[in-house]
């Protein structure tokens, strides 16, 4: 079926407001650029955010972000970082504004990392629409792990956040590391568990 952009984006918002989380029902949602149009703001799905007329109407009157040309914004890269450069042969998908790598080490089979193309040393230094490719890439390799492999019945996601935190790579990326059944003796607290002895709180 087809969907226009306009449904795609406020289901994607989940019928409410992305600034204020007001819902459709009480105030009509508008489909508008996130980095606008007469900007040279891409067409892409992740580039459209569903805002209530009163915030939408608001951004416009006060937003001087100043992307004077988001192409370059977007185009910075590191010459000696791995995920900079990766080799396109080993992307397993990519958008316009990040792609999916295979895990080198993989914590568990089929493990994958979702790459924003610009550099960015951590997750919260993402853009809105680069985060929205990632998360819809998140989503898209849930799918189609799950179809490829039945025994994978749930998943870890998770992004660490400098050294301190265990990063290795500095370049922002999100683990999708699927789970199966009985794949460690006591699975309770998942991610929990980078602190030893914290990852099941019920026992
Ligand atoms: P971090 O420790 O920064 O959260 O995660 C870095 C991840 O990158 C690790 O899971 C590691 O296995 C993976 N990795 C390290 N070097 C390479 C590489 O050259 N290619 C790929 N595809 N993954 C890598
Ligand atoms: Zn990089």
């Amino acid at each position: 079926m087809y969907l226009s952009k306009g449904y795609n984006s406020r289901k994607q918002a989940g019928f409410r407001c992305e600034l204020c989380g007001i819902s459709a029902n009480d105030r009509a949602l508008e489909v508008d650029h996130i980095i606008p149009h007469n900007l040279r703001g891409p067409d892409t799905i992740d580039n459209y955010q569903a805002l209530c007329y009163k915030c939408n109407a608001n951004k416009r009157d006060t937003d001087s972000t100043s992307f004077r040309d988001w192409k370059v914004l977007y185009e910075t890269r590191k010459p000696d970082c791995i995920f900079c450069n990766p080799e396109e042969s080993r992307m397993l998908a990519v958008t316009e504004l990040a792609y999916v790598l295979k895990d080198a080490f993989p914590v568990t089979d089929g493990h994958v990392l979702i790459v924003p193309k610009r550099h960015v040393d951590t997750l919260f230094e993402l853009f809105a629409p680069e985060m929205n490719s990632c998360v819809r890439l998140l989503k898209e390799f849930k799918s189609h792990i799950e179809i490829q492999d039945p025994t994978v019945q749930g998943f870890n996601v998770g992004v660490n956040v400098s050294e301190v935190a265990g990063q290795t790579v500095p370049h922002c990326h999100f683990h999708l590391i699927p789970r199966r059944l009985g794949d460690v003796p006591n699975p309770k607290g998942g991610i929990r568990s980078i602190i030893s002895g914290k990852g099941d709180y019920t026992e």
